[in-house]
């Protein structure tokens, strides 16, 4: 089942790993893994993995056909008011729109099919909020046993989506980057396949972001940038690959700039990238309302850095900041979680400061939900003053009539 012709690359010396074994990070260097670059056209189907199968040549269509919520395909939403305000055109592509309300879909339906295909029966992964939903909601439909492990200080409102889908939450006392590295170590000698942040499979899977935004692209003209939340790098890392695949491939002639957005409380990248340093340092005490991209060790962060030479530039942005853009964005519909309001944050900052950032065309990826971090709505709506009006029956008119 497994393509042995495919190989499985460290993105940064090059080393070639054995591709029917569980590698995820290089043997050498420690380095992230990624699936060699692979040329393809893009086909004709409405069904995401089936339009891009060419870019997936191990993919196995039966286990999708078997295993896919619906990942994908997500909308891009001009917003005129943010365009307006911001005084650069705005689209939104708007990932809220998956199976469990985040990307995360797209790489975890890939992750499980490479577990599956190496044979695993058990997976699990590191994660306080989307990317364990969104393993326990596939590891559930696959059959899978799922273990998740999380800090002991996850909020209870995060843990609802996770067991409801029936995993093993499993809460270890460590820190974060610890509990990364000790889950691939113990996971491959306990026969349990870790999808984490940056597995190389979750990464194939997130390429399809960058697949949609290249047609979105053909059909209404370039972006000047794509923003991108990024913690762990592996979102990042996806829509860029995806990129150099299809100009490899000559379906596009130029690739936007990419802007990876942080929050002050933890930016580790973006501390790297303003330094002009070659390696991340792990923050210490990260303290951030945007929890989602808040990795204080990011398992992709040197690869990012690498990326970003060429391909963008780093940047963070403040929780106030990022409150008010997720205010701005729910005034024009759209209700996201903090982290993904980071991308509105790091645009608005970039027109207050520079004359640069002007009449541009900036994509950003609203990567998750609102709805799934209700304690961060408290504390946007802390910003501004709004009451519920209660009335009765015979009031209700007069009520009404104020509206
Ligand atoms: C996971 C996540 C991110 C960051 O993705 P990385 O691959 O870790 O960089 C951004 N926003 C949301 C909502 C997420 O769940
Ligand atoms: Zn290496």
């Amino acid at each position: 089942m497994i393509n042995m012709n495919m190989r499985l690359i460290c993105t940064s010396c090059g080393k070639d790993h054995p591709i029917d074994e569980p590698h995820q990070r290089c043997e050498d260097c420690n380095e992230p893994l990624e699936v060699e670059h692979v040329r393809g056209k893009i086909k004709d189907s409405e069904i995401v993995w089936e339009r891009y199968s060419d870019f997936y040549s191990f993919i196995n269509q039966k286990l999708i056909n078997e295993l896919s919520l619906g990942e994908g395909n997500t909308p891009v939403v001009f917003s005129k008011r943010l365009s307006h305000e911001l005084g650069n055109e705005i689209y939104l592509k708007d990932e809220t729109q998956n199976p469990t309300w985040s990307f995360k879909d797209r790489g975890t339906l890939i992750g499980v099919i490479r577990a599956i295909q190496l044979g695993y029966q058990r997976i699990g992964t590191v994660s306080t909020g989307n990317m364990a939903a969104s393993v326990s909601a596939y590891g559930a439909r696959a059959g899978l046993k799922t273990a998740i492990l999380v800090r002991p200080d996850i909020p209870e409102e995060k843990i609802y989506p996770i067991v409801v889908y029936g995993s093993n939450l499993i809460e270890v006392e460590a820190k974060f980057g610890m509990i990364y590295r000790k889950s691939l170590e113990i996971g491959k000698k306990a026969g349990i396949y870790f999808i984490n942040s940056d597995d190389p499979f979750r990464v194939e899977g997130y390429k399809t972001i960058g697949f949609e935004i290249a047609e979105w692209i053909s059909k209404n003209g370039n972006l000047d940038y794509v923003v991108v939340p990024t913690g762990s790098g592996g979102l990042l890392r996806g829509i860029l690959k995806a990129f150099l695949e299809l100009k490899s491939s000559g379906l596009v002639s130029e690739i936007p700039k990419f802007i990876a957005v942080q929050a002050e409380g933890c930016s580790p990248i973006a501390k790297a990238y303003e330094k002009g340093v070659d390696y991340i340092e792990e923050v210490e005490e990260p303290k951030t309302i945007a929890g989602a991209i808040a990795d204080p060790l990011p398992p992709s962060g040197n690869e990012v850095l690498r990326k970003l030479k060429k391909h963008g530039m780093a940047m963070a942005v403040s929780d106030r900041e990022i409150l008010e853009a997720q205010r701005m964005l729910s005034k024009s519909g759209i209700f996201v979680q903090p982290a993904s309001a980071a991308t509105i944050a790091a645009i608005r900052r970039l027109s207050d400061g520079y004359t640069d950032y002007t009449d541009k065309r900036f994509l950003c990826i609203l990567t998750g939900a609102g709805i799934k971090v209700v304690s961060a709505v408290k504390e946007m709506l802390k910003l501004e003053s709004f009451n519920i009006q209660k009335t009765d029956l015979e009031e209700l008119k007069t009520t009404l009539e104020s509206v």
